[in-house]
């Protein structure tokens, strides 16, 4: 049966983007759980069908990287896509969360900080995820990136941490991959939530390939590793703890963007702030992040640091694919038993 909006019961927000919103939703004759995801879209009635017809082709996909499709449908003005459900969330949300804190409401000494439990809000924390994790969740990224490449033949268009989803069983699934070309014209997506991802060739114009998915897996691995996005206008020498309050970045730039008064977007990197402009020059002019920084080197290997410098080589030539990358020792599927397993990492978020 297809679906219908009056099948569907809101259960609760799970997120806001630069393109809509996502709800959890129960479609209540099945009594599955689904993400629903709301797309406000500007185009004509023959542009709409278009783009429902092109969104079909996520309902063929099937794969255990890739997050499934229940259908799409029309809610004037918006288009719904609805997908399964990830209870983990995105790594987004995981690595901004991961050193969560009880917030506690007015002014109190440390040491009762320290007791107290049972007031006030949880707040937003941001950490490092452990790389052996990180090193896992590549193995998927790279796993959906080749089938949708070899398989359905599309890039994916948007890696980046809030479109990669865990769920409670380990498993690491991408979403919102670029299956339609109209959907993508369509959306009023602000210049800068698409861009900080943005391989240099890009930038510059040149056409999209997979190894422009490949250097956002690069940014989006150090992301997770170090718990805070790469790029800032201060490279070399700064405190890890400056490095930790410029965890925002991306975010940040997405809602200055959206409630812009200046033209001017800034980014707080912990020193100093980086325009938007500034952030792409400094991608293309400049040698690309390392995993391995004076400031992080944390537990971190050699392999590591080259299968990361392999996603960021400027050149797309030199740069590898995601067959290559799989096939690259860091990848290699034996590490995983001497690993805490996706699962049971799951578990302890
Ligand atoms: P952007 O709009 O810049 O791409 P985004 O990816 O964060 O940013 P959305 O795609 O609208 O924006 O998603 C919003 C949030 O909803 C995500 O960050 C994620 O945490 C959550 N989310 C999306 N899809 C699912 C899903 N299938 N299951 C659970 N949570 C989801
Ligand atoms: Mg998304």
């Amino acid at each position: 049966d297809p679906l219908q909006e009056s099948d569907l019961k809101d259960l609760a927000e799970l997120g806001m983007g630069n393109g809509g919103s996502v709800m959890k939703v129960e479609h209540v004759p099945s009594g599955i759980v689904m993400a629903k995801k709301i797309v406000l879209i500007d185009a004509k009635p023959t542009i709409r069908k278009q783009i429902l017809r092109e969104l079909h082709i996520m309902h063929a996909c099937s794969s255990p990287y890739i997050v499934s499709s229940f259908g799409a449908f029309l809610s004037e003005p918006n288009i719904c896509i609805c997908m399964e459900f990830m209870d983990r969330g995105s790594f987004e949300s995981i690595y901004k969360n991961i050193g969560r804190k009880i917030k506690l409401k007015g002014p109190r000494s440390s040491l009762l900080r320290a007791n107290t439990w049972d007031s006030g809000d949880t707040e937003q924390v941001p950490g490092p995820i452990p790389i052996g994790i990180v090193r896992q969740v590549a193995r998927c990224v790279l796993g959906g990136l080749v089938y949708l490449y070899e398989d359905m033949g599309v890039l994916h268009r948007d890696i980046k941490p809030s479109n990669i989803l865990l769920n409670s069983e380990g498993q690491v699934k991408l979403c919102d991959f670029g299956v339609s070309g109209e959907l993508e014209n369509s959306v009023a997506k602000t210049f800068v939530g698409t861009s900080v991802y943005m391989s240099p060739e890009r930038i510059l114009g040149s056409d999209y390939t997979v190894k422009s998915d490949v250097w956002s897996l690069g940014v989006t691995l150090i992301e997770l590793a170090h718990g805070c996005f790469p790029f800032s206008d201060t490279d070399e020498g700064e405190s890890p703890l400056k490095s930790v309050s410029s965890a925002t970045l991306p975010s940040a730039l997405s809602k200055r963007a959206s409630s812009r008064k200046s033209r001017r977007i800034s980014v707080h990197t912990g020193v100093g702030s980086l325009s938007i402009l500034e952030l792409m020059h400094h991608i293309v002019q400049e040698p690309p992040p390392t995993l391995i920084t004076p400031s992080v080197q944390h537990s971190l290997t050699t392999e590591a640091d080259e299968f990361v410098g392999n996603c960021l080589k400027k050149d797309p030539v030199s740069r590898l694919n995601p067959r290559e990358l799989l096939g690259t020792s860091w990848m290699d599927n034996d590490r995983t038993r001497k690993e805490m397993d996706l699962r049971t990492w799951a578990g302890t978020l």
